[in-house]
């Protein structure tokens, strides 16, 4: 009598519910708790909520439930179900668990805490003592429950990104609120159609809304931004970051040029000096500084194009639009009369640009929070093992990078 007292506190139960039975299988390490209804109750359909006299039941069914010492629980019940004149013989609602669910909310919520923070399908699978299938299908449905109870709310500043989703070929394209840093859309691919699919699940209002847009200098995005937001021309910012890439990028092709020419003179001046010029200037240690430094004063191309791609970081350190334009003219115009060609391909781009990329005076945006979520999506990636494709990737980046409400209740 006792146990049936302790567990229906454990489970919560109220009124007409009770525990009818509590049995310990050794054999099965389970302890099996039998959940019954006072005689007489009325349900409700679970369509229009109409109170109607219990019909019949269901065969027994069971709901994985939180442990209890080192045991897993059972709760097993025969669901009521009603008769409505309307929408026919239906299972009525049990408080214990959601519809479908084969686990209780209370196991269901301590699941999404485990895969929260193991952020692995496969380290709560140990945990939880759970298949991978159900495990999935608990991320799945906290999804789906999130997407339903999320408020469509204007989202001022937002990113749009890239991301390789298989080494080399397939890519996704990712929407993000930049203030709140959540991801709001993702879609396969990582071209004008990619973009517009991601923009499409944005309600009216919300594209409204955007003041500001963080992307690379991708003409596709540029398009599709153009094509969907109004005045879009005011309102994109060419990422920083992705600026001050090419920037380097450009330092490196140069690198490999000079390299290539002064090998053949058997001048291995630049040999392993690649990392030196990809690292920005700060992060580099005092030694490589220091080796930076010795290559820098031998008047190399390679020093030369690193020079100017450090020169070209004051560009974001204006207050105004006009004064970075100014700057960027004066930085170009030196650029274009070097023979750095792969540097003064870099500067045609952004000149071609210019308008979005001084725009980060008046919006201050970049995609750095892109940035910082674009790791924790590929660790997501590298570490909820078992995606056998991109949806159940996007349901994974949801689940973590949403911000979304995944508990039942
Ligand atoms: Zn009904």
């Amino acid at each position: 009598m006792q146990d049936k007292d302790l567990y229906q506190q454990i489970l919560g139960l109220k009124s007409p519910w009770t525990v009818s039975d509590v049995q310990l299988d050794h054999e099965q390490s389970e302890i099996r708790v039998q959940v019954d209804h006072a005689r007489g109750t009325k349900f409700c359909c679970p369509e229009c909520q109409s109170e109607l006299s219990c019909h019949d039941h269901t065969e027994e069914r069971r709901w994985r439930h939180l442990g209890s010492c080192q045991f897993k629980t059972i709760l097993i019940a025969r669901v009521p179900r009603v008769k409505c004149p309307t929408h026919g013989v239906k299972n009525a609602n049990v408080p214990w668990a959601e519809k479908h669910s084969r686990f209780t909310i209370m196991f269901e919520r301590f699941a999404i805490d485990v895969l929260l923070a193991t952020q692995t399908v496969k380290g709560a699978m140990s945990i939880l003592d759970t298949k991978w299938d159900q495990t999935w299908n608990i991320v799945v449905r906290a999804v789906r429950r999130g997407k339903q109870r999320k408020q469509s709310v204007t989202m001022p500043r937002i990113g749009i990104d890239e991301k390789a989703f298989k080494k080399g070929h397939s890519y996704i394209t990712l929407l993000y609120d930049l203030d709140n840093s959540t991801v709001e859309a993702v879609s396969e691919g990582n071209d004008a159609e990619a973009a517009k699919a991601c923009f499409s699940e944005l309600s009216e209002d919300q594209i409204k809304g955007v003041e500001a847009i963080a992307m690379d200098m991708s003409a596709a995005f540029v398009k599709a931004t153009k094509e969907t937001i109004p005045l879009a021309e005011n309102k994109i910012v060419h990422d920083r970051f992705h600026v001050m890439q090419l920037a380097t990028k450009a330092v490196d092709k140069v690198r490999r040029g000079e390299h290539k020419k002064l090998k053949s003179e058997g001048d291995d001046r630049l040999t392993h000096s690649r990392y030196l010029w990809l690292k920005s200037q700060e992060n580099l240690t005092a030694n490589q500084r220091h080796l930076f430094d010795e290559i820098y004063m031998q008047q190399l191309q390679t020093g030369k194009a690193s020079a100017y791609k450090e020169m070209l970081r004051d560009l974001w350190h204006h207050d105004d639009s006009v004064a970075a334009t100014t700057f960027f003219n004066d930085w170009y115009k030196r650029v274009i009369h070097t023979k750095l060609e792969p540097m003064k391909t870099v500067a045609r781009s952004i000149k071609e640009r210019l308008a979005n990329v001084v725009s980060y005076c008046t919006h201050r945006i970049t995609n750095a929070v892109a940035e910082g979520m674009n790791s924790k999506i590929m660790s997501i990636k590298r570490r909820v093992g078992g995606f056998r494709n991109v949806g159940n990737f996007k349901t994974a980046v949801f689940f973590y990078c949403g911000g979304l409400d995944l508990y039942p209740r």
